[in-house]
C-alpha cells in the first residue's frame, strides 16, 4: 500500500485529488526522504480551476472593501498562530533553516498585513468642475481571474505576494506552486480557506510546464504574475502577452555589493557572508558578486575565515547556518560551475564541495560556502546565476570603476554598497542602473508600503509585486466624467467641438 501523501488541488472550495497519471515526489533535500507527492494537473483540471473563479467573480467583484479586508485581517492573525507549524514543513520540503523559514513566512505576512488595508490602496481620485459641472473620477476595478506562477525558493513570501493583493481588489485567483516544494504553500492556502476566503476565490493547481502553458493560453484569465528565472519568464511574458493579459515577471539576478575602504569591516564581513551563503544561496537577492575596491582587497583571508565557520547541515536542526541545495540536479549544477570557475582560471579561496559534515546528513544536497576571487565577466561564474552559496570576488580600482561593472551587468534586481561616506553613497545610489539599491544594507527588499522594483534584465512588465504598483497591475483604472442636469439647467445649443465647455 501507498502510504506517501499527496498534494491537492484546490478547485472551487474543494481540496480534490488531481485525476492525472503524472506525479513528481516531494523530496526533503536533507534526507532524501519522500515527503509526499504533486501531481501534474491535467488540461481539464486548469480549466476546471480556472472556471470556478470565473464564476466566483462575478459575486467576489462585489463584496464591500471592509467585507475583503476583515478577511485578510483573520488571515494573518492565522499565519502568525501557524508560523512554527508552517515553517517546519517549508524547512523540511524546501530546506532552508527554520529561523529563515520563519523570515520566508513572515516577509509574506507583511504582504498580508498591508492587503488588510486595501480600502486606502485601492481609492479613485476625483477632479471637481474639470468644466462648467463637470467632474472626473477614476475607480480601480478588479480585472477577472488572474495567474500565479512562483518558485521553489519562497514557497511561502512569493505566492504571498500574489493571491492576497489580487484578491483584495476583487479578482479571483489560480495559484501555480513550485513543484518542487508546494506543502507549505498549501498549508497557507488552506489558512486563507479558514480566514474566509470564499468557494472559488482562490483555486490551486499544480505542475510544471505543461499547465503553466495552459495559464499562459487561457483565454479566461487576464492578469499573469510570474517569479522564476529569466528564461522560464521571458517564455511566460511573451506567451501569456501574446495571449493578451497582463503580465509581470520577476526573474533571475546576478547582485553585485560594493564594498569601499572606508566601509565597517566587521559588519561588512558579517554582512556579506549573510546575503551571500544565507538560504544556501538560493535567493534572487543573494549577493553573488563583491567588489573590493582598493585597500578592501585585502580582507579576502577574513571573509573566508568567516564563511568557514558557518554550520552546513539539516535546516531542521538547531545551529545549522546553511542547508541544503533543492535538489541532487542543484548540487550538481553548482558544482559544476564550481569546476568551471577553477578551469576559466578564477582563485578557489574556499572550496564547498564535499563540505564539513556531521555524519547523519551525508545524504542531504550539500554545498557549503565557496569563495572564488579574480573573478571577471566572460567566466561562467560571472556570467550565469549561481543560485548556490557561491560567492565571486571582483576587484576595482575605484567607484567609478565598481559602478561601471554593475552597470555593464545585464541584471538588474538588486545591488549593495558598503561605505561610511555619505557623497560615495549619493553617488551609487543615483547613478547605479539597479532597481534595488541598499546602503550598508545587503539585501534591499522593500517592506510592502514600496513595492520590489527589480529592473533591466531581472523583470519584465512595468509595475511590480505588492506595494502601491501591484494594486495597478491587478485593476482596471476607469475614469468617469459625469454633469448633472437640473430643472434650471438652461438649455444649451449643439456643440460639435471636443471641447467639454
Ligand atoms: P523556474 O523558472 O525553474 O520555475 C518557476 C516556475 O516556472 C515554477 O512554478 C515552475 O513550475 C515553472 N516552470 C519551470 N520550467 C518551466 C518551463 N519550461 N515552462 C513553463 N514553466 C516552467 O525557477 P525556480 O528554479 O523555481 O526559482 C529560482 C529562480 O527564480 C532564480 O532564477 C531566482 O533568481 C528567481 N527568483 C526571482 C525573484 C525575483 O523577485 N526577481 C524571486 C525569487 C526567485
Amino acid at each position: 500500500m501507498n502510504t506517501i501523501p499527496t498534494v491537492k488541488l484546490l478547485i472551487g472550495g474543494q481540496f480534490v485529488e488531481s485525476e492525472t497519471t503524472e506525479w513528481r515526489n516531494i523530496v526533503n533535500p536533507a534526507t532524501q526522504q519522500v515527503l509526499a507527492r504533486v501531481p501534474m494537473a491535467t488540461r481539464a483540471e486548469v480549466d476546471a480551476a480556472v472556471a470556478a473563479g470565473k464564476l466566483a467573480f462575478k459575486t467576489w467583484r462585489h463584496t464591500p472593501i471592509g467585507v475583503r479586508a476583515r478577511i485578510f485581517l483573520k488571515y494573518q492573525q492565522l499565519i502568525r498562530e501557524h508560523m512554527k507549524e508552517v515553517a517546519a514543513i517549508l524547512t523540511a520540503e524546501q530546506g532552508k533553516t527554520l529561523p529563515d523559514a520563519e523570515g520566508d513566512i513572515f516577509r509574506g505576512l507583511e504582504v498580508v498585513e498591508h492587503a488588510a488595508n486595501i480600502g486606502n490602496l485601492q481609492m479613485g481620485e476625483l477632479a471637481n468642475n474639470v468644466a462648467t459641472g463637470v467632474d472626473t473620477y477614476t475607480v480601480q476595478q478588479p480585472l477577472g481571474v488572474c495567474a500565479g506562477i512562483t518558485p521553489f525558493n519562497f514557497p511561502a513570501m512569493i505566492p504571498l505576494w500574489m493571491f492576497p493583493m489580487a484578491i483584495a481588489c476583487g479578482n479571483t485567483f489560480v495559484l501555480k506552486p513550485s513543484e518542487q516544494d508546494p506543502m507549505s504553500t498549501m498549508r497557507l492556502v488552506e489558512l486563507a480557506i479558514e480566514a474566509g476566503i470564499p468557494p472559488g476565490v482562490l483555486n490551486v493547481v499544480h505542475g510544471g510546464e505543461e499547465v503553466v502553458n495552459a495559464i499562459c493560453d487561457h483565454a479566461d484569465i487576464k492578469a499573469v504574475s510570474f517569479v522564476g528565472s529569466t528564461r522560464v519568464g521571458t517564455h511566460v511574458y511573451h506567451r501569456a502577452s501574446q495571449a493578451g493579459k497582463r503580465v509581470q515577471c520577476m526573474m533571475g539576478a546576478k547582485n553585485h555589493a560594493i564594498i569601499l575602504p572606508d566601509a565597517h569591516k566587521e559588519q561588512t564581513l558579517n554582512n556579506l557572508i549573510g546575503a551571500g551563503f544565507g538560504a544556501a544561496g538560493q535567493r534572487c537577492m543573494a549577493v553573488s558578486v563583491a567588489i573590493l575596491v582598493g585597500e578592501a582587497r585585502k580582507w579576502i583571508p577574513e571573509l573566508v575565515e568567516r564563511a568557514q565557520k558557518l554550520v552546513i547541515g539539516n535546516g531542521a536542526a538547531a545551529g545549522t547556518d546553511v542547508g541544503p541545495v533543492i535538489s541532487c540536479a542543484a548540487k550538481e549544477r553548482v558544482e559544476s560551475l564550481i569546476a568551471q570557475g577553477v578551469a576559466e582560471g578564477a582563485t578557489l579561496d574556499l572550496d564547498g564541495r564535499q563540505p564539513p559534515l556531521d555524519g547523519g546528513v551525508r545524504e542531504g544536497n550539500f554545498v557549503g560556502p565557496t569563495i572564488f576571487s579574480g573573478v571577471k565577466p566572460g567566466m561562467a561564474i560571472y556570467d550565469q546565476e549561481i543560485f548556490g552559496p557561491v560567492l565571486c570576488i571582483a576587484e576595482a580600482a575605484s567607484l567609478d570603476e565598481a559602478i561601471a561593472l554593475i552597470n555593464a551587468n545585464p541584471n538588474g534586481n538588486g545591488t549593495a554598497l558598503f561605505t561610511q561616506s555619505g557623497a560615495a553613497a549619493r553617488k551609487f545610489q543615483e547613478e547605479v542602473d539597479v532597481g534595488q539599491v541598499g546602503i550598508n544594507v545587503p539585501i534591499p527588499v522593500p517592506v510592502p508600503l514600496f513595492s520590489f522594483t527589480g529592473s533591466r534584465a531581472s523583470k519584465l512588465g512595468d509595475l511590480g509585486p505588492y506595494g502601491k504598483q501591484v494594486v495597478l497591475f491587478y485593476t482596471q483604472t476607469k475614469t468617469i466624467t459625469e454633469r448633472w442636469f437640473d430643472d434650471s439647467s438652461v438649455a444649451g445649443a449643439v456643440n460639435t467641438t471636443i471641447s467639454l465647455r
